[in-house]
């Protein structure tokens, strides 16, 4: 049976607990330990599919086909484990469960109550489908007080009972804030938070405090005293500059050798070199470039979570920091600012879903073409670029996608069918929102000689897909004409997977999200070549 470690947090939200889960995740498995991380989210949401991403930041979404939290791209990206469907779970996933089971009958005329239906179910996703891990570690969403978290509460503090607390743990992570006028850290949130996770019955084992300030050893002592918990056992969780260090300071801090030391297991120390090298690149970094990435949703940046991350991979592939610099698409729906992108050094536009700044990404992509910036069209931005071949070298001057309304040239146009596994999947205009969109690994062809065939060094490739609409192959022979190479197919040759132009430094659309794979210590080939070519630009200039 694996081990059991639960993630709380209290005091505020945001206070990294998912990297926090994820950084253990990956020290424990730098002493030779199998992991399996998982995240339970207390809203009524089945998915965060249909969230926006000013709501709920990134939809991060697994091979399998899940629409999922942001954290499990933490968990992959940190772990490399590939995160799946039954990493996640919402109140609404629970609900509908029971639900679906009351309405079939299987509850035998009982009455179905939060306590013990909804609990037992949760518990039961809690042990499904863990494999030979050695350690599970389940991160519970929101922040302990709020009145969705219960259920989840009481499901794990009946856990705990029922596998013994040698085979649960229970960490808790809170803040202390400084007080500028007092010149001091309060204790006093983190203590409330412990009594109110007391209140639900869970006496944590180990305290993991935020903190942007060295925390003095009398406060950890006095938090140890008021909490009942080891001093030992009350864990600093220092600000750092880069999330790649949270590994490396928390094993600073103790934090695994307690956690084994609870378990009463004992294991090598950890390697941690992959971590320090990554350090390294951090730290001395031989230049900088910056990319320009023309978005819609750049006033949340975890919107764009996996992509930044992504990109910063492609930076320490080719040793240099990459700067960002956000823009809205909307602001290039006027000429005179298209100069801003006059000094970047490669473009990107990302994902998206509607019409709002459209017109804006399109024209930042005519502006990378006509100027040779190497551009990355990603999923929208693969749409994007066929678009602006198709209105300025096409002459199809009515081009659209059919995600705006009608169009007079639909180059881009609603999915009907694909294949999934040799099966047809249908959808039609009418159809449901949640889940219900091209999702999950899918396999292309690459077509040999080609830019991205010899980036990938392959021309069998399989990535991650969240699109509704396709380029439409009607227009294939007259985009290639005017100069698109139809690079990657879906195997069945149907759907277009991949975009390039060849008489460019560097221009790629794609019609997946390749920033859903890379990991900072085996950075995305996209990423690393694209990032290469935006150095070899910045040399130009
Ligand atoms: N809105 C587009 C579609 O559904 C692109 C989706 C995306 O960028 N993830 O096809």
């Amino acid at each position: 049976m694996p081990r059991y470690i639960f993630i709380t947090g209290g005091v505020v939200s945001s206070l990294g607990k998912g990297l926090a889960s994820a950084a253990l995740g990956s020290v424990l498995q730098a002493r030779g330990f199998k992991v399996r991380l998982r995240k339970l989210d207390p809203y009524l949401n089945v998915d965060p599919g249909t969230m926006s991403p000013y709501e709920h930041g990134e939809c991060y979404v697994t091979d399998d086909g899940a629409e999922t939290d942001l954290d499990l791209g933490h968990y992959e990206r940190f772990t490399g484990v590939a995160a799946r469907k039954t990493d996640n779970v919402t109140t609404g996933k629970i609900y509908w469960n029971v639900l679906t089971k009351e309405r079939r009958g299987d509850y035998l005329g009982g009455t179905v109550q939060v306590i013990p239906h909804i609990t037992n179910e949760i518990k039961d996703f809690i042990q499904s489908d863990n494999g030979d891990a050695d350690f599970v570690l389940c991160e519970v969403g929101g922040t302990v007080g709020d009145i969705e978290s219960l259920p989840f509460l009481e499901a794990i503090r009946q856990f705990g009972n029922e596998v013994g607390l040698k085979n649960a743990l229970f960490i808790h992570v809170t803040l202390m804030p400084y007080i500028k006028t007092a010149g001091e850290l309060k204790t006093k949130p983190t203590q409330h938070s412990v009594k109110e996770l007391l209140s639900v019955g869970i006496q944590p084992s180990i305290l993991l405090i935020r903190a942007d300030r060295e925390i003095p050893k009398e406060e950890r002592r006095k938090i140890a005293l008021f909490c009942n918990i080891l001093p030992e056992r009350v864990i600093p969780a220092l600000d750092v500059p880069s999330i790649y260090q949270v590994p490396v300071s928390y094993h600073g801090e103790g934090l695994d050798e307690q956690v084994l030391k609870y378990f009463d297991l004992s294991a090598p120390a950890p390697d941690l070199s992959k971590w320090m090298e990554i350090l390294h690149k951090i730290q001395h970094p031989e230049g900088e470039v910056t990319i320009g990435v023309v978005g819609k949703y750049t006033s949340l940046l975890d919107s764009y979570k996996s992509l930044s991350e992504a990109l910063t991979h492609g930076g320490f592939a080719n040793n240099v920091k990459v700067n960002l610099s956000w823009l809205n698409a909307e602001i290039f729906e006027k000429d005179d600012n298209l100069h801003l992108l006059e000094n970047v050094h490669g473009i990107l536009v990302p994902g998206g879903f509607g019409e709002r700044g459209t017109e804006g990404k399109i024209r930042a992509v005519q502006f990378a073409r006509e100027r040779n910036i190497p551009y990355f069209g990603i999923c929208l931005g693969m749409q994007m670029a066929v678009i602006e071949t198709a209105r300025n070298r096409a002459g199809l001057n009515d081009a659209g996608s059919t995600e705006f309304g009608k169009c007079g040239n639909p180059v881009v146009g609603l999915m009907t069918e694909w294949n999934k596994e040799g099966e047809t999947e249908r959808r039609n205009e009418a159809g449901n929102m949640g889940g219900t969109m091209r999702l999950g690994a899918y396999p292309a062809k690459l077509a040999a000689g080609s830019r991205v065939a010899e980036i990938y060094g392959a021309t069998e490739i399989s990535e991650r897909h969240r699109h509704r609409y396709e380029v439409n192959t009607t227009y294939k022979q007259q985009l290639e004409g005017a100069g698109l190479v139809f690079s990657g197919m879906s195997p069945d040759g149907k759907l277009p997977e991949i975009v390039e132009i060849k008489d460019h430094p560097w221009f790629v659309g794609v019609q997946f999200h390749p920033e859903l794979k890379s990991k900072p210590f085996e950075p995305h080939p996209l990423f690393t070549s694209f990032i290469k070519a935006a150095v070899e630009k910045s040399r130009l200039v």
